[in-house]
């Protein structure tokens, strides 16, 4: 998993792979940053 930050209109999006770039509100397309992965916390359980 890794943190995606648009550029634009700053949404985050947590994903495995580049999301989708359509349906930004502030552009044209969402301009993606890779912010690296996703540090699962301890004792914390994922369903
Ligand atoms: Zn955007």
């Amino acid at each position: 998993m890794n943190n995606y930050l648009c550029k634009h209109c700053g949404t985050l999006h947590q994903s495995n792979s580049s999301p989708t770039t359509t349906g930004c509100p502030k552009s044209n397309s969402h301009s993606w940053t890779n912010l690296g992965s996703v540090v699962e916390k301890k004792g914390l359980q994922i369903q």
